[in-house]
């Protein structure tokens, strides 16, 4: 069902302005609300949850339309979380890179401290990837740049991350890229670190590739499950629930051709990176309110 451009395009996509990144299910109850608000007389016809589903579609695909139409440098992607595997809604910058988009809110030094926040992330110094950042570290990097951080202004700053949709603190007081900042990086962080599934490590090899794209959805993993291997090492790595719904769809042998490993999904227990503190995946998605 495809609405006419009108009030609900333009009250989701001022939700979606000021939320930034969203769960769809938040987003779908707004729109039945506004839809139920707006159209009273008819909305006794329209109350099966799927057909608020497909209105919420058109409205997103209409809204891509204009945002295209009018060339502008934003675009709605729909990603599952990388932390539960459900449906998140995004307004996504589609054209600068990391220093472009913060610069707005940040200074040289700050962008310098986010970068190399990164670098610990995706390329750890002892040529690990750790896709996450204890507070300690993320600390020690801020006085590193710069004298003026003290552990108080400096847990002000992750925090300032943190509400700016960049990073999300886990259970574990650990900090990791959010799904908005994964999915607005996407290019420019397979850029700086390249793919895992085209590395050759070797001896001398100063400079690992260690991004990693989950072969169920595409998007870069940072928080999920490694191919055990076969016979030797294997480079793929799966989100939890993506992980899950691969091996009902296609079976358990891992997608790498070279590779006898199985994929297994089970829940690890004592997972190294934690899961996202729910007040603080609450912080980023209801900032205003
Ligand atoms: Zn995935
Ligand atoms: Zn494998």
């Amino acid at each position: 069902m495809q609405l006419p451009y009108g009030e609900i395009h333009h009250a989701v996509f001022q939700f979606l302005l000021t939320h930034k990144a969203i769960p769809e299910s938040q987003l779908l109850h707004v729109l039945t609300r506004l839809y139920q608000t707006l159209f009273t007389a008819e909305h006794d016809a329209v109350n099966a949850e799927s057909v608020y589903q497909d209105i919420l579609d058109g409205v997103l695909e209409s809204l891509n339309v204009k945002l295209i139409a009018h060339k502008l440098a934003f675009a709605i992607r729909k990603r599952r979380s990388q932390f539960d595997g459900k449906f998140v809604v995004m307004l996504v910058n589609t054209q600068a890179d990391e220093a472009t988009k913060m610069a707005i809110d940040h200074g040289e030094i700050e962008i310098a401290i986010f970068n190399a926040a990164l670098d610990y992330i995706f390329n750890n110094e002892d040529g690990e990837t750790s896709y996450a950042i204890g507070q300690t570290n993320l600390i020690n990097i801020m006085k590193d740049k710069s004298a003026k951080y003290t552990a108080t202004n400096a847990i002000e700053l992750a925090a300032k991350f943190v509400q700016e949709g960049w990073l999300i603190e886990t259970s574990k007081k650990k900090f990791t890229v959010t799904d908005l900042a994964l999915c607005e990086l996407h290019d420019s962080l397979i850029e700086k670190y390249g793919l895992a599934s085209v590395s050759v490590r070797e001896e001398d090899d100063d400079q690992p590739f260690s991004i990693s794209i989950c072969p169920a959805c595409d998007q870069i993993v940072t928080m999920g499950r490694k191919c055990p291997g076969g016979v030797v090492p294997c480079h793929v790595k799966f989100h939890l629930n993506c992980a899950r719904r691969y091996k009902i769809a296609r079976g358990s042998a891992c997608p790498n051709s070279s590779c006898s490993g199985v994929i297994t999904d089970e829940v690890e227990p004592t997972d190294r990176i934690g899961l996202p503190q729910e007040d603080f995946r609450f912080t980023l998605y209801y900032q205003t309110e």
